[in-house]
């Protein structure tokens, strides 16, 4: 049977998602910015807590940790390298390692930059990958303790993953960076129609996401920073594609 998933809003503008599988009952819940949402959510799909699987040391990514281990007793799985920065973790993961959410398998990628140690949670037989602050829809993290090289080799990691990968992210941004790509990339035709599609989802207030890895790759600027015309655009043509990343990420940084 195949993995079934929940996305509700946290915080202000953090998602949380629960990932369940129906063999055994298993359900891990990715990230956990605040406890009372995710409680609300086990309520609603009456999924049973087995697990936490954290992205990133971040605190509106691991406040819920601590209240929720303590009432569900459930497991939690941190990247190794931030490991001593998150509460309550049972097991760390780290590149190439893969881990069981029931009889779901999910494979650890690391994908540093946002945070040093950060990592991604690709459940590839569900085609579905947890992405935390790496990569957002049309847009990613900021670098915040990694270098810009190091960041554009994380979201090539995350850009080859088949393209009917389904990506969660762990914030509502589509929108403001929709606005930003269309600086770039004015004339992209499936930004364009990603526009009109998150414009009507968020009139009905629902979910941007998830998209895939293949409409991330067609409308994305920070996914496209290889694209010759793009490098052109901003003035850095023949320059290694991690610098035309690192200019996007600044000037997204500065609008
Ligand atoms: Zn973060």
């Amino acid at each position: 049977m195949s993995a079934q998933t929940h996305l509700f809003r946290c915080l202000t503008d953090n998602f949380g998602v629960l990932i369940h599988d129906p063999a055994t009952g298993a359900t891990a819940a990715i990230d956990a910015p605040e406890a009372a949402p995710v409680e609300t959510a086990l309520r609603t799909t009456r999924w049973k807590l087995t697990d936490i699987l954290v992205t990133h040391h971040h605190a509106d990514h691991t406040g819920g940790v601590e209240e929720l281990k303590a009432r569900h007793k459930c497991r939690v799985t941190a990247p190794r390298q931030e490991a001593s920065r998150i509460p309550a973790v049972d097991a760390t993961v780290s590149e190439g390692d893969t881990l069981k959410v029931g009889s779901l398998t999910a494979r650890v990628l690391e994908t540093p930059g946002h945070t040093a140690g950060h990592i991604a949670y690709v459940f590839g037989a569900d085609n579905l990958a947890f992405v935390g602050d790496t990569l957002f829809s049309i847009g990613c993290g900021r670098v915040i303790e990694g270098t810009p090289e190091m960041m554009w080799q994380s979201l090539l990691k995350l850009r080859g993953l088949p393209d009917d990968t389904r990506i969660y992210c762990g914030h509502e941004y589509t929108a403001a960076n929709i606005r930003f790509a269309k600086t770039i990339e004015p004339a992209n035709a499936a930004l364009a129609a990603r526009e009109k599609e998150v414009e009507k989802l968020l009139a009905a207030k629902k979910p941007t996401i998830p998209s895939t890895i293949g409409e991330e790759k067609a409308a994305n600027p920070f996914l496209r920073a290889d694209v010759p015309e793009i490098a052109k655009s901003l003035g850095l043509a023949g320059q290694p594609a991690w610098k035309v990343f690192a200019e996007i990420r600044e000037r997204k940084n500065r609008s």
